[in-house]
C-alpha cells in the first residue's frame, strides 16, 4: 500500500473536526487497506506504532529531525530552522524543503506504508552509542523518497505531533461500519478494546475474522485491562440512597494503582494509565509470585509506601522516589511498600471479569497469601449509614483517604466509570468539595527566594472532545522549597520553543511545556473568566472557568496520564454544586 494514500487521507482529516466526516474518511481508508496492514494503519492514525502499554517510543528530538531534513534535501540547517521558526510546524517545514528539492531532482522510489512503518519501528528500537546517527540515516533516507505531503506526515509521526483529532471512539465506530456494516457493533469492539487496550490487535480480528470472533474476545496475560473507575459521592446519606440493601465497603488507600500480570515466574506491572512500571518495583517482582497461589493471574492492587517499623501508611508521594533509573536499589530499601489487593480479573484460565464482585472477592481471599508485604484491602459488608460512617472513621484512622463502596453483584466493567463503585472521601466536605487534577502548560520565572525557579505555573484541564488542554488558572501557592526545586527539575526537561498546538491559552507564559505533568490542586471557588478556556461557553458565551485561590496540594499525579486530568464537564459539575450551596445558604 502506498504511503501517499494515507498521507492524502491524513491531509483531509486535518482539515475537519466534524466527527461524522472523520468517521466516513476513516471508513474509506480502512476499506482500502489490505487486511494485514490494518493494525499498522490503526496505530499510525493515532500517531503511535504499537499499543501505548508497550512503551515503544519514537522519541525523536526536534534538533535531530532538523539535521535529518538538512541531510536529505541538501540544504543548510540554518535555512530549515528559519522556516520552522516562521511556520512553527516542523512537518510543514519538511514538506516545504522537499518541495524546494523536487524542483531540481526526481524522487526515485515510491514509499509504502510497510516501509514507513518498519523504519519507524526500527528507529524506536535503536539505543545507545551511535543510535542518533543511525536514526538520522533512516529518517533522511525515508525523506529522500518522500513527496512533500508524505514528508510532512512522516515527520509529524516521528515527533509525536500528529494530531488528527481522532478519538479512539471514532476509530471503533469506523471499524464497526467498515467491517460489519453496522455502527451498533462498536459496543463489542469496545469491550474487546477495554480488556486488551490494543486497538491494533482488535482491529485485525474484526477485519479478518468478523464480529463473532470479537464477541468471544477474552482477557489475555500481559495485555492490560482498562481499569474500572468509581463515581464520586458526597456523604454517607447519599451512599445509602444510591446503593442496594447490602453492599461492600473497602478502605480507599492512597497509593499507586497497579495491575499485576503473572505467568509462572514472569511478573509484569501496569499503572493506572497502563504504562509498564515493572522496572520501578523490583521488590514486587521478586516477592509477589510466591504470595499468589496460582501460576497465571491478573490482579489489581494499590501500592502504598509504609514505615516498616510502625507499619503506618506514608504519603503517596514517597513512591516517587522509585521513579528513577539509577540507584533504584537504594530507593527500594529506603522507601518500602506494601501491596494491597482489591480485585482479581483472571486466574488459571478463568476469566473473572463477568463474575460478580462477591465471587471475585472470595477468589481473591483464596489466592492471596497475606504477609507484611501483600495484604487484602479491608472489606466489610454494610447496610446502613451508621455502618458506613463507622467504617469510614476506621479507614481514616488507619491513614486511608476514605471508602470505596461496591455493589455485590456487579461484574468488572473494564474501562468505565460508573455507580457500581462509589468513592467517598473525607475531604469532600470542604470548600470546592473536591480537588482537581490539572496539567502544567506553562510557567513564570520566580522572584526573590524563587529566583532561578518557576515561581508560578499556568495550568489547564483536559477537553476530551477536542483532545486539547484549555487553561484554567495560575497557581503560586502550596509549594515548599523542596517541591519548587523538584518541579523545576522535572519541568525544565519539558520546555518547548513554542506553545504546544494542543494548549489553549490566551495568557502568555515565560516558558511553555509539553503538556505531560499533572498536579493536584484545591481552590476556594470556581469563577467565570473571560480569559481562561476551560468549559468555554458552557455557562456564558465567551467565558470559561477559572479557579479562585488555587493551591498545590503537594501531590504530583505521576500515575495519571494528562488525558485523565479533570475536564471542563467535571468543573461544571463542581460549579453547579457551588451555585446550589450558595443559593441554599
Ligand atoms: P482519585 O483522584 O480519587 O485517586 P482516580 O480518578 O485516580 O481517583 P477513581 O476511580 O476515581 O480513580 O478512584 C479509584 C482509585 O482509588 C483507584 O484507581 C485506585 O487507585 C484507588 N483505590 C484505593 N483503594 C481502592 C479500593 N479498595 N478499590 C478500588 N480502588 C481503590
Amino acid at each position: 500500500m502506498e504511503f501517499s494514500v494515507i498521507s492524502e487521507i491524513f491531509e483531509k482529516m486535518e482539515k475537519t473536526t466534524k466527527r461524522i466526516e472523520l468517521t466516513n474518511i476513516l471508513v474509506e481508508l480502512l476499506e482500502e487497506t489490505p487486511k494485514k496492514l490494518i493494525p499498522n494503519v490503526v496505530y499510525l492514525i493515532q500517531g503511535i506504532i504499537r499499543p501505548n502499554f508497550e512503551g515503544v517510543e519514537l522519541g525523536i528530538a526536534e534538533k535531530l529531525a532538523i539535521r535529518a531534513i538538512s541531510k536529505s534535501v541538501g540544504l543548510p540547517v540554518k535555512k530549515i530552522e528559519v522556516d520552522y521558526e516562521e511556520g512553527g510546524d516542523l512537518g510543514i517545514t519538511a514538506s516545504n524543503m522537499i518541495k524546494l528539492k523536487t524542483q531540481t531532482t526526481f524522487t526515485t522510489e515510491k514509499i509504502t506504508v510497510e516501509r514507513v512503518y518498519d523504519t519507524l519501528f526500527k528507529i524506536s528500537k535503536l539505543e545507545g552509542k551511535g543510535s542518533q546517527d543511525l536514526k538520522m540515516k533512516y529518517i533522511s533516507s525515508l525523506l529522500n523518497d518522500a513527496t512533500p505531503l508524505e514528508g510532512k506526515f512522516v515527520l509529524k509521526i516521528l515527533l509525536g505531533t500528529l494530531r488528527l483529532g481522532i478519538a479512539e471512539n471514532t476509530v471503533m465506530d469506523a471499524l464497526a461500519i467498515a467491517f460489519t456494516g453496522k455502527k451498533e457493533n462498536r459496543e463489542h469492539i469496545e469491550n474487546a478494546y477495554n480488556v486488551s487496550s490494543d486497538l491494533g490487535k482488535v482491529s485485525l480480528i474484526v477485519a479478518t475474522d468478523g464480529i463473532d470472533e470479537i464477541k468471544k474476545f477474552r482477557i489475555s496475560l500481559f495485555s492490560p485491562v482498562r481499569p474500572m473507575l468509581a463515581d464520586r459521592i458526597q456523604s454517607e446519606k447519599d451512599v445509602i440512597k444510591k446503593m442496594p440493601e447490602q453492599f461492600a465497603a473497602e478502605y480507599k488507600l492512597d497509593g499507586e494503582r497497579v495491575q499485576i500480570h503473572k505467568k509462572n515466574d514472569t511478573i509484569i506491572l501496569f499503572s493506572r494509565s497502563l504504562e509498564n512500571i515493572t522496572q520501578y518495583y523490583p521488590d514486587i517482582v521478586d516477592n509477589i509470585g510466591k504470595l499468589l497461589k496460582t501460576d497465571n493471574g491478573v490482579f489489581e492492587a494499590e501500592i502504598v509506601p509504609i514505615n516498616e517499623n510502625t507499619g503506618e501508611f506514608l504519603p503517596f508521594q514517597e513512591l516517587m522516589h522509585r521513579r528513577r533509573k539509577h540507584k533504584l536499589d537504594e530507593a527500594v530499601s529506603q522507601y518500602p511498600i506494601t501491596v494491597n489487593f482489591f480485585d482479581v480479573l483472571y486466574y488459571d484460565k478463568n476469566d473473572c471479569l463477568d463474575s460478580p464482585y462477591s465471587e471475585r472477592r472470595k477468589i481473591l481471599e483464596r489466592l492471596v497469601d497475606e504477609s507484611n508485604f501483600a495484604k487484602l484491602i479491608p472489606m466489610l459488608l454494610v447496610k446502613n449509614e451508621n455502618e458506613v460512617e463507622d467504617f469510614l472513621e476506621n479507614s481514616i484512622n488507619a491513614g486511608c483517604e476514605g471508602l470505596m463502596l461496591k455493589t455485590l453483584d456487579s461484574p468488572y466493567r473494564a474501562g468505565t466509570r460508573g455507580s457500581n463503585w462509589l468513592k467517598l472521601k473525607r475531604e469532600y466536605r470542604n470548600e470546592l468539595g473536591d480537588s482537581l487534577d490539572l496539567v502544567v502548560i506553562g510557567a513564570y520565572f520566580g522572584k526573590g527566594r524563587r529566583t532561578g525557579l518557576y515561581g508560578t505555573l499556568l495550568l489547564a484541564s483536559y477537553n476530551p472532545e477536542e483532545d486539547n488542554f484549555p487553561s484554567i488558572c495560575k497557581v503560586g501557592t502550596g509549594f515548599t522549597d523542596e517541591s519548587l526545586d523538584q518541579l523545576y527539575q522535572i519541568l525544565s526537561n519539558k520546555v518547548t520553543i513554542k506553545k504546544n498546538s494542543r494548549v489553549m491559552s490566551e495568557m502568555e507564559a515565560d516558558v511553555w511545556f509539553e503538556p505531560e505533568l499533572v498536579l493536584e490542586i484545591v481552590a476556594s471557588e470556581i469563577t467565570l473568566s473571560p480569559i481562561h478556556k476551560t468549559g468555554l461557553n458552557l455557562i456564558r458565551k465567551g467565558s470559561g472557568f477559572a479557579l479562585r485561590f488555587p493551591k498545590f496540594t503537594g501531590k504530583i499525579r505521576y500515575e495519571k496520564a494528562v488525558e485523565d486530568s479533570s475536564t471542563g464537564e467535571e468543573v461544571l459539575t463542581l460549579y453547579n454544586r457551588q451555585t446550589k450551596i450558595n443559593q441554599e445558604a
